[in-house]
């Protein structure tokens, strides 16, 4: 509906511009009834104010754990569609008691599962992907003023069952459903008010962004900062829905809560949006690293093939990947990251293809950290990488292996140096300077 704003002039009804939102709520904003009725007065400032308006809620925070430790409990080697069947409840629970409290607000609210719009996904059970949402009933009802609170995480699969998105998939959610019935902004509320330098929980000195391009969010996300699901931000950027993170503590009724354009918190937007673009924009970091070197491999073509082909079909997924240059023109190293979770196995896949790989020996750690720094303006600033060595030289933080793409660099380093890590680069690139 971008583009085409309404303006409503019948006396009673507030005047201005009207705009289609989906307002998207996190476990913790959700977390118990008292704040359920502070998301719904969120809800009715926007509906108050004329606007259409479409609700994704994540599960009452701590239930989507809880729900996958039954599972696990259940039998750790537990069918994935009975897995999705258990894990989507939670949101059907904050969906249907957003709901409740929406109409004993006087809001017109109707609660709506994933197979009940129907939001499609592939067969992926447990981390599927959304393909289609067909949005058309949805805006019929905007129309009749009518405000769908719609369960997040969830979908329904060709196998016509419930299928769930992956850990943090509501975001998914909600920027699908905005894409779906073309909606002017996206405002992913959560208990941070904006994407921030760093993670605040570890940086307290972080700086809240006004506004992060696609691309940096996207390495954020995927490098570590959960602020965002990961794929929610490709949809965004794909469907360029205008995204906005924001906090669902702040007061309601605040001044500028209701500021159509530019509502407190970050804007996820395309590069060409911002105007002064830092060198670095932020510091990711993700815990639960295992680094795995293969040693004396090889050196012919294929070996990497025959070392990666195996564990990506055990759907392992491997991060950071060195190969050194052999010095005799035989043998060579293999160095690269799983999730420590995953290193068990991998060590099995791995013994399981030693004749076809031809190593010597296999060596692995767990436990390790990956800290990452982004920022576009790298694309064109030289010593950024430099900057970073030195500065976790001088704290005496060992790196263990770096890669880089054009606008970040990850550096692997020890588990238990990681906080002082993101500090101390936090401060190195001047991000806690206003
Ligand atoms: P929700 O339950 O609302 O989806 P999440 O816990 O998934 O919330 O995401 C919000 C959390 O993300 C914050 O509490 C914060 O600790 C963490 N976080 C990590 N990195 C960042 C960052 N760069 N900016 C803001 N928050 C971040
Ligand atoms: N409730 C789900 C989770 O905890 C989805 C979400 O919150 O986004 O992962
Ligand atoms: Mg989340």
């Amino acid at each position: 509906m971008s583009g085409w704003f309404v303006l409503t002039i019948v006396l009673g009804v507030p005047v201005g511009p009207m705009a289609r939102i989906v307002m998207k709520f996190g476990g913790t904003s959700v977390a118990d009834l008292d704040r359920i009725r502070n998301v719904a007065r969120h809800v009715k400032r926007e509906t108050d104010d004329g606007h259409q308006v479409a609700v994704v809620v994540s599960a009452m925070a701590g239930r989507t754990n809880e729900l996958v430790s039954w599972t696990r409990e259940a039998s750790p080697l537990h069918d994935a569609r009975e897995y999705d069947a258990v894990v989507a409840a939670g949101e059907q629970v904050s969906s249907g008691l957003l709901a409740i409290v929406l109409q004993s607000m006087g809001v017109n609210a109707r609660s709506w599962q994933g197979w009940q719009i129907p939001i499609q996904t592939d067969n992926a059970h447990g981390a599927a992907r959304i393909l289609d949402i067909d949005g058309s009933d949805l805006v019929r009802r905007f129309g009749e003023g009518q405000v769908a609170v719609v369960a997040g995480f969830q979908g329904i699969g060709p196998d016509n069952r419930i299928a769930t998105l992956g850990r943090g998939g509501s975001d998914t959610s909600a920027v699908a459903l905005a894409a779906a019935v073309e909606a002017d902004r996206c405002d992913i509320y959560t208990d941070v008010d904006g994407v921030y330098t760093t993670d605040p929980r570890i940086e307290p000195a972080a700086r809240r962004l006004k506004k992060v391009a696609f691309e940096e969010m996207l390495e954020l996300a995927s490098l570590g900062a959960k602020v965002l699901q990961v794929r929610s931000v490709e949809l965004a950027m794909v469907h360029k829905v205008r995204m906005f993170v924001r906090s669902s503590f702040d007061e309601p009724d605040a001044p500028g809560m209701g500021d159509l354009d530019n509502p407190p918190g970050t804007l996820i937007c395309d590069e060409d949006e911002i105007v002064e673009q830092e060198v670095v924009t932020g510091i990711a970091y993700a815990k639960d690293e295992a680094q795995i070197s293969l040693r004396r491999l090889a050196d012919r073509p294929g070996v990497s093939a025959a070392i990666f082909g195996p564990l990506s079909k055990a759907h392992i997924n491997v991060d950071m990947i060195v190969q050194n240059i052999s010095e005799d023109g035989s043998s060579t190293d293999m160095t690269f990251t799983v999730p420590s979770g995953d290193m068990e196995k991998s060590l099995t896949v791995l013994n399981d293809a030693r004749e076809a790989i031809g190593f010597d020996v296999v060596q692995s750690e767990s436990g390790l950290a990956k800290i990452s720094v982004i920022g576009i303006g790298m694309r064109s600033h030289a010593g950024v990488a430099a900057t970073a060595f030195q500065a976790l030289a001088d704290k005496g933080i060992n790196i263990k292996a770096i890669t880089t793409s054009e606008i970040k660099i990850s550096i692997l380093i020890d588990g238990p140096y990681a906080e002082l890590a993101v500090r101390t680069l936090h401060s190195v690139y001047g991000l806690d300077k206003t």
